[in-house]
């Protein structure tokens, strides 16, 4: 174990290397991979063949390595806005093209295992940034009915491979926390059960060990940020069938990191994390790992929210009472989902004490009321750029209203709201599923706004770098 974590910190060094330049964040598309895969083919320890047409007509691609007798199955990004592992193989391929580097580690690997990999197995959601095929069927529910062409490729791949080994690569939501810790559960493992019964069958129990042997290893890395994912049996998804029909499958889902949005510390993460497991089945090192490691990995629970306002204080006539406030972010893609602006919505408000924020902010002694909605309208972008943004936050306002005026669209880098259709927009409300925009003030005098779950100081406007929405669009 101790030679296999100098490895992996070998690898975290030397990841700058390896990574793949031209994917720079998640909503890469099959058209920005497929060069990478042709390149492949210029160097003869990769074989490069076509299994098949998504339900549009994208190529899927099955990439094998190595010729030992131990194979292992690797595939990503079944659900389309799930790219964190699939970046990561492709820093993989570079890691393996590179003949000088790692001579050993590449031998051994190369000459004890056959690997196989699919990356993005539903490139047509990925050309969406959405989880499921065009269909809008979840690949991971049609291993039975293998009604999309994406799911068939891959049970008809997997049934000729027979692999001793399936490393199924996910991503999950940023609301996970590792057991009931502050941490987001930035990693989550499961040897899926192979039965309601959730048996602990000789394939489910290689997973696990192999699983208890990379949580040793990324413990260097990320500790605390380790969760395990549910073992209920889900007799429609490939883990858990592909355990029942014999290959010791695990399961990784990317979840959420502080300060990382776009997941490339955890692609570095994923990149050790599936060279070491190569590693250890190479050697066969993970079958001495003690199954209570598996068993102690703490369970994926969701006590994890983007940002959490503490200790706030909400006047209601004449009385007062304090609140924590809870805000989360959707992604809403655009520009065909290449790129994403960010709503907030409240999640929940009072005592979150048992909640942990991506960001968090104490302010005790503070008061927040909802942002208003400056009645007069203006009527054009012009009149509003000239906005003196605080002293509309003085007047108790984070919403203008827009007539006549052309937006830009349904979201602003202005910070505050645009309103088209006063008449769409209620009066706001400081409660869950409400839109988050807070004024905040001390002492009478207003210190913070929130915009669009966005905190402002503001004393120190200029470096605003949210963005906000247009409402009634
Ligand atoms: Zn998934």
């Amino acid at each position: 174990m101790a030679q296999e974590k100098q490895t992996a910190w070998e690898l975290y060094h030397s990841y700058e290397n390896f990574k793949e330049k031209i994917l720079t964040d998640r909503r890469f598309k099959h058209s920005d991979i497929v060069p990478l895969i042709e390149r492949l083919k210029n160097n003869k320890i990769f074989k490069v063949d076509k299994v098949g047409k998504s339900v549009e007509g994208r190529d899927i691609y099955l990439i094998s390595l190595g010729s030992g007798k131990t194979k292992v199955f690797l595939w990503s990004q079944m659900h389309g806005d799930e790219s964190t592992a699939t970046a990561a193989l492709f820093d993989m391929f570079n890691f393996f093209s590179d003949d000088s580097a790692f001579p050993e580690l590449k031998k051994l690997i190369l000459s004890n295992l056959s690997i196989l990999i699919i990356p993005m197995v539903n490139p047509d959601g990925a050309e969406l940034f959405q989880r499921r095929n065009i269909f809008e069927i979840d690949l991971n529910r049609d291993v039975l009915g293998q009604q999309t062409p994406e799911a068939k490729i891959l049970k008809e791949v997997f049934d000729s491979l027979k692999a001793d080994f399936g490393f199924n690569l996910h991503d999950q939501g940023r609301d996970y926390s590792a057991g009931n810790s502050i941490n987001p559960a930035s990693i989550s493992f499961l040897a899926p059960s192979p039965d309601y019964d959730k048996s602990l069958t000789p394939p489910r129990e290689k997973a696990m060990k192999l699983i208890g042997n990379m949580v040793a290893v990324l413990n260097e890395f990320i500790p605390g940020h380790i969760a395990k994912y549910s073992d209920d049996y889900e007799p429609r998804a490939f883990g858990d069938n592909f355990t029942k029909w014999g290959t010791a499958t695990v399961l990784l889902e990317s979840g959420g990191w502080r300060g990382d949005r776009e997941k490339q510390f955890l692609r570095k993460i994923n990149y050790i994390a599936m060279l070491s497991a190569l590693n250890s089945i190479a050697s066969g090192g993970y079958a001495n790992t003690d199954l209570n490691v598996y068993d102690s990995i703490p369970r994926n629970e969701k006590f994890m929210m983007d940002l959490i306002l503490r200790n706030l204080k909400i006047t209601r006539g004449n009385t007062d009472y304090v609140v924590d406030i809870g805000i989360n972010f959707e992604e809403i893609n655009i520009n065909g989902a290449k790129d994403f602006y960010l709503k907030a919505e409240i999640e929940d408000v009072g005592d979150l004490s048992v909640f942990a924020g991506y960001e968090e902010f104490d302010l005790s002694g503070y008061t927040v009321e909802p942002g208003k909605t400056k009645p007069e309208p203006y009527h054009s972008l012009d009149e509003l750029e000239k906005i003196n943004p605080v002293q509309l936050y003085r007047d108790g306002y984070t919403n203008v209203v827009l007539k006549n005026g052309d937006s830009k669209g349904e979201f602003t880098y202005l910070p505050f709201n645009i309103i088209l259709n006063q008449q769409s927009f209620g009066e706001s409300k400081i409660k869950p599923e409400e839109a988050a925009n807070f004024i905040i003030k001390k002492d009478g005098e207003v210190r913070f706004t929130l915009v669009n779950g966005f905190l402002i100081d503001i004393s120190m406007i200029e470096i605003w770098h949210g963005n906000s929405i247009v409402y009634g669009k």
